[in-house]
């Protein structure tokens, strides 16, 4: 535990100050839960009840939703495309996520992707280190590794990237007034909301991954519906949004797939792949890499 502490005292001092920001956040949006639901005249002034929960669990998924089908196969892998003004209100929309502009993620995404698993992955499940609770906790705090900035020089070249890089904390800024002003509630509901769904990547990150690859990969062989690693199909996951992206290990293996069902061959979809399906019947998306 000393030692966990110390490494993430080391974390901190090297993190970047969005970073920082942005844990602070997610401890303030995860800590609220329980104590709205604990302390009264905070339940009170929320006007707390079984529509509260609702509603940060609905944030929640619509969150999930945009972060895995957005962030993670539009922006980090470019799986897909879509049209350019598309592309533009869902960069303009992106503060709303509360989890980092499109870049910082696909950096830090695909530095996951090149090591997972192994020295210079930024979030290990597990390491000499780090524990499981680093990634629930602390999402942001990850291992320094190879800086690798090169990763996203293509998504850089995209449509308001570098701009909303620069206008973050503005845009975010702007979006708390304006939900601020709809409701005060919904502000909390959001917050809460967002955060939990940040949650959920840090459970996907840590119970998708196991360290023993050739364990997986004989798994995988033999049995590749249900192995964890391959489909995380389980209450966790599904009730913290791994939904989207259950098949995370078979995502490893085939990094240009947009579509993550093992069986896209036979025409079946992932939940993300039947919406990109969707976004191409509606002419938003095209999608030119193999399923
Ligand atoms: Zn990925
Ligand atoms: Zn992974």
């Amino acid at each position: 535990m000393k030692r966990a502490l110390t490494h993430l005292h080391s974390l901190w001092k090297i993190a970047h100050p969005d970073s920082k920001r942005l844990q602070f956040v997610y401890l303030i949006g995860l800590a609220l839960i329980p104590f709205t639901i604990l302390y009264t005249p905070f339940r009170e002034w929320l006007d707390y009840g079984w529509w509260f929960l609702l509603w940060v669990y609905l944030v929640q998924q619509a969150a999930i939703k945009f972060d895995t089908l957005f962030y993670h196969r539009l922006f980090a892998h470019q799986l897909f495309t879509v049209k350019p003004w598309f592309e533009r209100i869902v960069v303009l929309l992106s503060p709303l996520l509360l989890q980092s502009y499109p870049a910082g993620y696909a950096w830090l995404h695909l530095r996951h992707h090149k090591y997972a698993d192994q020295d210079g992955d930024p979030h290990p499940p597990f390491s000499e280190h780090r524990r499981r609770w680093n990634n629930l906790l602390f999402p942001f705090m990850t291992e320094a590794g190879p800086v690798e900035y090169k990763l996203i020089l293509p998504l850089m070249k995209r449509p308001l990237q570098a701009w909303i890089m620069k206008n973050y904390w503005y845009m975010t800024a702007f979006y708390i007034v304006l939900i601020g002003l709809i409701s005060y509630k919904f502000l909390f509901i959001w917050l809460m909301g967002t955060q939990l769904a940040t949650f959920g990547g840090g459970i996907l990150n840590t119970y998708a991954h196991r360290n023993n690859k050739m364990a997986i990969d004989d798994m995988h062989l033999a049995n590749p519906q249900t192995h964890t690693a391959v489909n995380v199909k389980n209450t966790w996951t599904i009730l913290f949004g791994g939904n989207g992206e259950n098949y995370h290990y078979i995502h490893h293996t085939y990094p240009r797939r947009w579509n993550l069902h093992p069986e896209a061959d036979k025409g079946k979809s992932c939940i993300n792949g039947r919406v990109i399906k969707l976004l191409v019947k509606l002419g938003i998306a095209e999608v030119k890499s193999p399923t």
